[in-house]
């Protein structure tokens, strides 16, 4: 196969090679096992002497499209697919820790990503430090001589402050940490991490990647040693993905550069127009001149992603008002859908935190995130601003 240098032809050209049949779409590969020519190859494919498909807990054609592709994407070396995007968040974690270790991660992190620092890891012996995403003093003051991870979302959910991820990179090198960064909001059409020095990059493939709101899906990439640790760590607890949702998610990403130029000039259209309207208290869009680090966006993010966060003049009670009256726009915890999505942040995805934690993050009690869908901008626009409207 030639070697292509850009985005949307390595999308769409890298495919499994094709069988007998000389399909162009590659099929589905449903089947639990593989077959050995002879004793001798089962034993070599064993060994690993030999590469070569075995079982599909461990590598199937179909994940194996989606997850190569996916690393050209990145721009890393190798990369295993799971089941969502916190198998690939877990793995990503648990793969580099043990007893007696220590973490330094955003404060700004999803949910349950979250959950895994604060509840789960502390069982295993494993201590993490909060820091502000933003504050690189922070980031080293935090790391003592046990850290092994840095990680952290860029740009950060809801709030959409960002990393500087040159920096951070620069600062892992230094002190021999593994920088790992969950992509998914900005998506390897927007962000590669791996450019400023990440040594492994995450995402949840279930939003941007499927962009149709269809099926879950994770993905763990990085540099070839690393991954040998995570392949480990998953072949032998078991978090793989279906074929099904390989196929599907290899599929999606034949269309992602033609989506993502979508989503982020709805994005970017729609945030500027809510800036004009005075009954808004504020936008955060990272490509506009008015968010606070617009230079670092500009440098590491080649658009603003698909995701408007604001807030409505009159708090909680106009923003819940407002997702009432909306009549197109869908209220729903996802984002990266084909449809637009409105979520109200405090009282859904990040109610389980304090108000003061949730407060340090940025999350206002009246914010709202709008997922900004595939749909016409002007439909999109006519049902948020009328909601606007009748909210007052
Ligand atoms: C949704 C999401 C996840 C979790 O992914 P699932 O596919 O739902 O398991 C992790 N990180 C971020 C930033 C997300 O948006």
């Amino acid at each position: 196969m030639p070697e292509y240098s850009n985005f949307e032809t390595k999308a769409i050209r890298h495919q499994a090679e094709r069988s007998h049949n000389r399909e162009h779409s590659v099929p589905i590969y449903a089947t639990s096992s593989f077959v050995f020519e002879d004793a001798e190859e089962a034993r070599a494919m064993f060994a690993e002497e030999i590469p070569g498909n075995i079982y599909s807990r461990y590598s199937n054609p179909n994940n194996d499209e989606f997850i190569e592709k996916l690393c050209l994407l990145e721009h890393t070396e190798d990369g295993i697919a799971t089941a969502s995007g916190m198998a690939a968040m877990f793995c990503s974690i648990a793969a580099f820790v043990g007893q007696g270790d220590h973490i330094v991660a955003s404060r700004s992190l999803f949910g349950s990503t979250h959950q895994i620092l604060t509840s789960l890891m502390p069982k295993w012996g494993v201590s993490h430090t909060y820091v502000s995403i933003d504050n690189l003093e922070e980031w080293e003051n935090a790391i003592q001589p046990n850290t092994k991870l840095m990680f952290l979302e860029t740009p950060s959910n809801p709030a959409q402050d960002l990393a500087d991820l040159e920096a951070l990179g620069k600062l892992a090198a230094k002190h021999n940490i593994i920088l790992s960064v969950d992509n998914c909001f900005a998506t390897p059409y927007i962000q590669n991490p791996a450019d400023f020095g990440a040594h492994i990059i995450t995402h949840s493939a279930t939003k941007f990647i499927d962009g149709q709101g269809r099926v879950l899906g994770g993905a763990v990439l990085g540099t070839t040693d690393l991954i040998k640790e995570v392949r480990f760590l998953a072949r032998h607890s078991g978090p793989s993905m279906s074929p099904f949702h390989g196929w599907i998610l290899s599929k999606s990403l034949e269309t992602m550069a033609v989506r993502m130029d979508r989503h982020c000039d709805n994005a970017m259209e729609l945030a500027t127009e809510l800036e004009k309207i005075d009954d808004v208290a504020w936008v955060k869009y990272p490509h506009l001149a008015s968010h606070p680090q617009y230079e670092l966006a500009k440098k590491q993010m080649k658009k603003g992603g698909g995701l408007v966060t604001f807030e409505l003049k009159g708090g909680v009670e106009r923003g819940r008002k407002f997702l009432d009256a909306l009549q197109m726009v869908s209220l729903s915890a996802n984002l990266g859908d084909s449809r637009s999505i409105a979520t109200h942040p405090a009282s859904t995805t990040h109610s389980k935190l304090l108000e003061e934690e949730r407060l340090a993050v940025g999350i206002s009690n009246g914010l709202i995130r709008v997922s900004a869908g595939l749909e016409h901008i002007e439909d999109i626009k006519k049902d948020i601003f009328r909601a606007i409207e009748v909210s007052a």
